[in-house]
């Protein structure tokens, strides 16, 4: 077993870091505070190949596989948490169009998500009676010839307000089971019944847009329709296993964001006359930080190269994005705690670090329902 990465995925590796330190980490705390996405960020994101990042050159992806994806997901998290789940969204987006949709579908709204022509796409899943349980969707699509008519709304959707494409999430048929009851459609951002609500107020990750999307007598072409009818919870499933590897990279580079800093000021930091990093209570909660996350990683790293070879990855997915993202948490917990009074000022990064992470333990699946996928899978049918 070899752990060192190959030359390819170390050159993506050290690109992303480069740009993402120099370009956007210094945004951060700005977009962070006045609560706005920098778009130029996204567009110079797409120009270098991130917004596409395992997807097929013919459409306008870079190709660069699984593990560089995850390898630039850590570094974007570690430098704007906001743009990291833009840009892990938008690949999710890219990613199921390739995966479901037809010669035409492909052709026509890939190239634009990875060109940076749309800045970003949305995924349009939740309701306010469908978050964890699907199930309770109401949206419905109800076809009239050679269109479905849409009616109904989303909640806590990233990027809708300047996303290209939705993927939106619609009962096709009330009468059958729950789980052939959904379609899945790609609408256009400027589809007439399509609106966008007020973006959400939230703890973190202010910089990204999180939006109500209204649909009213939304219709959109059949053609539109990805995969068959009643194919939408099995595409969202399949999603979601891939999205954990991005969400669960990010968290990632969130908690060794936080760490990083508190170790760096338990070095400087003077009390009793000798730096903090010299009190054992110190030095154990970063050993114990560094340790968890580290194996997160590689959790998250063992997920992306089983699914880079086309094996099933969801077990290893959804434990991947529970360990990265309660592990990033306690990070941050202990980095404002290293830190003291100073981790609680607004002035030092750890403070917009802590309410960065905590939704990665909500979004794409909560812990919970991380458990019940990895419990599922252990335990099989009985
Ligand atoms: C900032 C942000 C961005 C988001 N972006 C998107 C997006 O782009 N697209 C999208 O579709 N959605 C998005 N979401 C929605 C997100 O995926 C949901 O919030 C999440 O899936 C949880 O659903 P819920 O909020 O309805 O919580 P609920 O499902 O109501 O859960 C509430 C609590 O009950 C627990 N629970 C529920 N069911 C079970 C169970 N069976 N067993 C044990 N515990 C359970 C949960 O773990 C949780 O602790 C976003 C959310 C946020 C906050």
């Amino acid at each position: 077993m070899d752990f060192s990465l190959s030359d390819d995925e170390r050159m993506v590796q050290e690109m992303v870091r480069d740009f993402a330190q120099t370009e956007l980490k210094p945004q951060a705390p700005t977009l962070d505070r006045e609560h706005r996405m920098n778009l130029d960020n996204l567009t110079k994101m797409a120009e270098l190949g991130l917004m596409g990042m395992n997807i097929p050159e013919t459409y306008g992806g870079s190709e660069t596989g699984v593990i560089p994806y995850s390898l630039a997901m850590t570094e974007v998290g570690r430098a704007c948490a906001a743009t990291a789940v833009t840009m892990s969204v938008t690949n999710m987006v890219a990613e199921v169009i390739c995966t479901f949709g037809t010669e035409a579908q492909k052709r026509k709204y890939i190239p634009p998500l990875c060109s940076g022509e749309y800045f970003a796409g949305s995924f349009g899943l939740t309701e306010s009676t469908a978050g964890s349980d699907l199930g309770g969707m109401k949206t419905s699509a109800i076809k009239e010839g050679d269109y479905y008519r849409l009616n109904g709304s989303k909640i806590f959707i990233t990027s809708a307000e300047y996303a290209g494409v939705i993927i939106v999430w619609a009962v096709t048929n009330r009468k059958i089971q729950r789980t052939r009851r959904i379609s899945a459609f790609l609408v256009e951002k400027d589809t007439p019944g399509l609106s966008i609500g007020k973006a959400e107020e939230k703890m973190g990750q202010r910089g990204s847009a999180t939006n109500e999307v209204i649909l009213e007598d939304c219709l959109v072409p059949a053609e539109n329709l990805l995969g068959s009818e009643g194919d939408g919870f099995r595409i969202a499933l399949m999603a979601l296993d891939g999205g954990r590897i991005g969400i669960g990279s990010m968290a990632i580079g969130i908690g060794l964001e936080a760490i990083d800093y508190a170790r760096d000021y338990a070095r400087e930091r003077m009390q009793f006359n000798q730096p903090i990093a010299s009190f054992q209570a110190i030095q154990w909660q970063l050993a114990d930080t560094y340790a968890e996350l580290q194996s997160a990683q590689l959790m998250v790293l063992m997920a992306a190269s089983l699914k880079q070879q086309k094996k099933p990855f969801t077990k290893e997915a959804s434990m991947g994005k529970l360990l990265a993202s309660e592990s990033a948490n306690r990070a941050c917990y202990h980095a404002v705690q290293i830190l003291g009074g100073n981790g609680y000022i607004a002035e030092y990064p750890v403070e917009r670090l802590y309410r960065d992470a905590r939704v990665t333990t909500i979004y794409e699946g909560t812990s919970e329902i991380q458990r019940l996928v990895i419990a599922r899978h252990i335990l099989g049918a009985f």
